[in-house]
């Protein structure tokens, strides 16, 4: 009995740490086998990566390593391409089947769970897949922070105003929780970083938010969305609601109420799609590119396949309107992957499978340090208090005792201590210096 779980973020890691309790006699005699695949070898709590773009955690604390907590999986770093489900195969290529050129490699399964989770959502907009910057995952998170440092030493060397201008004007697009806190730490940082700079003020800086709505964070409801525009605009930040982004082709963002800024950072946080490996298998899918799933988390029609997560579209049993779907938020990927655990276990040995039910319970955010908003349980909290209740929350949701530590040890120490304010995007080309002492030349910037 193979169990494959494609995916190793929220529902894949969760999942699989159910199964691997839950199974423990059959892993143990042999029977059963729990193969994982996911391109990264951690899971990312994103959560977290505002707060690992702003220096609050460090990078490494932000993961959790599939190895350590998965202990009774074979782990397999790699990238699920295709899956026959009819005859019970999925395609997967390696670091060293890229490296060989040697194509995928197939595996055969008994029970499928289908998490690899969702994409940024783009547009066609000219200039975006060339200067647009993700917020997804943590390598992009720390490059921004990285970035975003970068700028402010561009600008506090150079002399050409053209130049300090673009340095200094910072686009995000999108108000969703990513966007908005991933702003709202950054412009934070930033307005800290600023007093070790002798020629730039925080008031010299331009943070602009484009959100195609007519409101931002809607994860928090409505009163508190309108709280979250007011906090931003009061912090100098340009919330332009109901506009688009046109363009960013050479270096200038245009926006569709005709705004034109010249620019180096284009942060691109406007929602997600379903991973595009869902298009590669025969399962069903809805107009969305879901996975259909039922409320016990089986791929309809489609047995022994199961789904969970951003890719998953699971009918909301405790909606009013028929046909909603759960929203992908981690808050449905967590209580749907132990659910999804149980069932396998309990279809495993002939026993009834429960549906999953949770209303959705509201938002918490943080919009820099010390300051937050939350609508959670009917509670609607802002400034300290929220930020409090992002952290505390977090704090206990980041999956592992030892995880829990190390972001509680940082969270104190940054509070007795001054904040990191250094850039090291050098390490994106650790090759530099060697290459420049050994004679290859300067690098060309990428
Ligand atoms: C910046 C940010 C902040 C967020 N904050 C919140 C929040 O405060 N509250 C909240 O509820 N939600 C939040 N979310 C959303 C939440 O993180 C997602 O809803 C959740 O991660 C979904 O879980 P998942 O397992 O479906 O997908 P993921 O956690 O994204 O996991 C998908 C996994 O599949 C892997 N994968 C992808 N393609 C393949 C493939 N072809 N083969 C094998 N593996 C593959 C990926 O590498 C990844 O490991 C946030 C998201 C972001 C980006």
């Amino acid at each position: 009995m193979r169990i494959l779980v494609v995916g190793g973020g929220y529902v894949g890691m969760y999942t699989a740490l159910r199964l691997q309790r839950k199974l423990k006699p059959e892993l143990r005699r042999g029977e059963a086998e729990i193969v994982v695949i996911s391109p990264d070898p951690y899971m990312t709590y994103q959560p977290f990566l505002p707060e690992a773009a702003a220096g609050s955690i460090s990078p490494r604390h932000v993961v959790v390593p599939l190895r350590r907590v998965l202990d009774h999986c074979r782990i397999v770093v790699g990238e699920v391409t295709a899956i026959d489900h009819a005859e019970r195969t999925a395609s997967f290529t390696t670091l060293a089947t890229d490296e060989q050129g040697s194509g995928p490699l197939d595996l055969a399964y008994d029970e499928l769970v289908l998490a690899p989770g969702s994409v940024s959502r783009t547009l066609p907009i000219p200039g975006l897949a060339d200067h647009g910057i993700g917020f997804k995952t943590v390598e992009e998170a720390i490059g921004l922070r990285n970035h975003v440092i970068e700028q402010m030493d561009i600008a506090s060397s150079t002399r050409d105003p053209a130049v300090r201008d673009a340095a200094l004007t910072f686009v995000f697009v999108g108000g969703g929780y990513a966007g908005v806190e991933a702003l709202g730490e950054l412009e934070d940082m930033a307005r800290y970083a600023a007093r070790y700079y002798h020629n730039i003020k925080p008031g010299d800086m331009k943070w602009i938010l484009v959100e195609a709505s007519g409101r931002i964070l809607p994860e928090v409801g409505e009163e508190m969305g309108k709280y979250t525009v007011r906090e931003l605009r009061r912090r100098n930040i340009d919330v332009r609601l109901e506009t688009r982004l046109d363009t960013c082709e050479d270096r200038v963002a245009v926006l569709s109420d005709g705004a034109r800024f010249p620019t180096r950072t284009v942060v691109w946080t406007a929602g997600v799609k379903p991973s595009p490996l869902l298009a590669a298998t025969d399962l069903p899918l809805t107009e969305r590119g879901r996975l259909r799933c039922t409320p016990s988390l089986t791929v309809d029609g489609a047995p022994h396949a199961w789904a969970a997560g951003d890719a998953a579209a699971v009918p909301d049993v405790t909606a009013e309107q028929p046909g909603a779907e759960c929203a992908p938020n981690a808050q449905h990927a967590v209580r749907q992957a132990k659910v999804l655990g149980d069932n396998i276990a309990a279809s495993l040995r002939d026993k009834p499978l429960q549906e999953y039910r949770h209303k959705y319970v509201g938002s918490v955010a943080s919009l820099g340090l010390h300051k937050g908003v939350a609508h959670v349980y009917g509670r609607k909290l802002k400034g300290y208090p929220a930020w409090f209740m992002h952290r505390v929350y977090h704090l206990s949701r980041v999956p592992t005792v030892n995880r829990k530590s190390r972001v509680l040890a940082e969270w104190t120490l940054s509070g007795l201590f001054k904040r990191e304010i250094v850039s090291l995007g050098s390490l994106e080309h650790p090759r530099a210096e060697f290459e420049l002492a050994a004679g290859g030349g300067r690098p060309k910037e990428s």
